[in-house]
């Protein structure tokens, strides 16, 4: 049973064949053999999913409708607001925060019948790219587990890797689905800025931030999005469905996209190592030979994105951080000899070094005085790398790339080289910031069997065409079907 995949799971419980209280047993007792090394979850949830999974059960048996998830165990990111549980984000700041409302994803994860099992950890505020920034717990990488996971969904992504769950939820702001996702071995699809709700989650860098699924199988992630894509009216910057509809993205997944063209960028990816390059290339190399035509394209300004992006994250993080101030929610400076100490103390003791590296950072490219020089020019650039996806998009249907300029690296290795860190987002960030789709599917492994991702990015709102892309890959190689072999196992 732990071998199906979400969807298979999902429509063998609605047959009758198998049910769901057992799957959902059978998680459980998979998170007590490896939940001790992995240390994927903030929180888990038991009573309330089995309970959730014998009702549904019952649901079937008794013959009446069920959702897109009937009876599926899921997890999600810990910075998706619960009404059950805690919401941490990582942090020690909101450790004892309970939300009073749950994110527009969660309850429609809810209304598809989902069976959440638990929280995922993350890097503090989602700011990071190994898990290790985490204020409350470590994350091994289920293929190494003395290497990260990635970050800063790597609680999602190894839970999905150990199976721990059929698959989650994680959030992407620079990178933080496609990365874990790439170093976990699994899919994980970033949707278009505006295609899924954001209300309910934890704001990190507004204007990038966006949530998506983090599944084994492109297949699922087509079953996930189905479910959670689609207009808010509580989120202004949803995107409204009369301007780009939402589809039924499992339909046509099986239909290859016909007179295929990608584009690839040589320079840029040389800048990965040989076995990332060489991966790309293979993977390249599968869908020509499934017909595509492959052309190279110049994109000048990518090489600017790291800068703009960590301009423009910790400018838009230093204002959405603001309102931890020690007295509307979260965490309280036990004693505070003024009115001063309770803000100061409050975000003193209770942020971690990463965040408060990037409230200063943020708050200094927009002082005035600097925010011309740092703040408005990121913008400008941000602008620039637009444009060269747009260009290059006139002339083909996706373009490809690796994920990460290398596979999972070692626990320790960049905690404490802040920017050697950053520099490892250079392949996932641009897509945030232009505000396009982009996935990672497992396509190889290193000389050390650790996982490598192939990134595809298309146009806004093309998910469909996206993942049918991915989908043509995943059925003619078996990279997604291999599993990390655990302690014990
Ligand atoms: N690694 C990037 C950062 O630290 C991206 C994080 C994310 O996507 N949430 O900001």
């Amino acid at each position: 049973m732990d071998n199906l995949t979400a969807k298979q799971l999902r429509d063998q419980i609605a047959a009758g064949q198998i049910s769901s209280l057992e799957a959902t047993k059978a998680v459980f007792e998979r998170i007590k053999r490896f939940e001790p090394t992995i240390g994927a979850y903030i929180s888990i949830y038991e009573d309330q999913a089995l309970k959730t999974a014998a009702d549904i059960d019952c649901r079937v048996a008794a013959g009446e409708p069920v959702g897109q998830l009937a009876g599926v165990p899921v997890s999600i990111k810990d910075n998706m607001c619960t009404t059950f549980g805690a919401t941490t984000c990582g942090s020690k700041i909101l450790e004892n925060f309970h939300a009073p409302y749950n994110a527009t994803a969660v309850e429609k994860l809810l209304a598809a019948d989902a069976i959440l099992i638990a929280k995922a950890n993350m890097d503090e505020f989602a700011m990071g790219s190994s898990t290790e920034n985490s204020g409350l717990k470590q994350t091994v990488n289920p293929w190494d587990t003395t290497r990260v996971p990635g970050g800063s969904s790597g609680g999602p992504a190894a839970a999905v890797a150990a199976r721990l769950c059929y698959a989650a939820l994680g959030s992407d702001t620079g990178g933080s689905i496609r990365q874990p996702a790439s170093f976990c071995g699994v899919v994980g699809l970033k949707p278009t800025y505006g295609r899924v709700s954001r209300y309910g989650l934890v704001a990190y860098g507004s204007s990038l931030d966006q949530i998506g699924p983090i599944t084994q199988t492109v297949e699922d992630t087509a079953l996930i999005l189905n479910v959670i894509a689609g207009h808010d009216p509580a989120d202004s910057t949803s995107v409204d469905e009369t301007m780009a509809p939402v589809c039924d993205y499992l339909e046509k997944l099986d239909q290859p996209v016909e007179d295929l063209r990608i584009a690839i960028v040589p320079q840029f990816a040389a800048g990965a190592d040989e076995q990332v390059q060489k991966a790309l290339n293979e993977a390249v190399a599968v869908y020509k030979k499934l017909g595509a035509e492959i052309i190279d394209v110049e994109m000048p300004h990518l090489d600017y994105a790291i800068a703009a992006y960590y301009v423009i994250a910790t400018a838009e993080a230093s204002s959405n951080l603001a309102r931890y101030d020690g007295v509307h929610y979260g965490y309280r400076t036990e004693s505070p000899s003024d009115y001063i100490e309770v803000y100061s103390k409050s975000r003193a003791e209770a942020f971690g070094e990463e965040v408060k590296r990037r409230i200063m950072l943020g708050t200094y490219a927009l002082s005035s005085g600097y925010y011309d020089a740092y703040y408005l020019k990121a913008l400008k650039v941000r602008s620039l790398i637009r444009g060269d996806f747009t260009r290059v998009f006139e002339k083909c249907d996706c373009i490809m790339m690796p994920v990460a300029p290398t596979a999972a690296f070692k626990i320790g290795e960049k905690v404490d080289d802040p920017l050697q860190m950053y520099l490892s987002d250079i392949y996932t960030i641009s897509a945030n910031l232009a505000g396009i789709p982009g996935i990672s599917i497992p396509c190889g492994f290193d000389e050390n069997d650790l996982p490598i991702g192939l990134q595809i990015l298309s146009p806004t709102f093309t998910e469909d065409k996206l993942l049918r892309i991915a989908r043509m890959y995943e059925k003619e190689t078996d990279w997604h079907t291999r599993k990390p072999k655990l302690n014990h196992e």
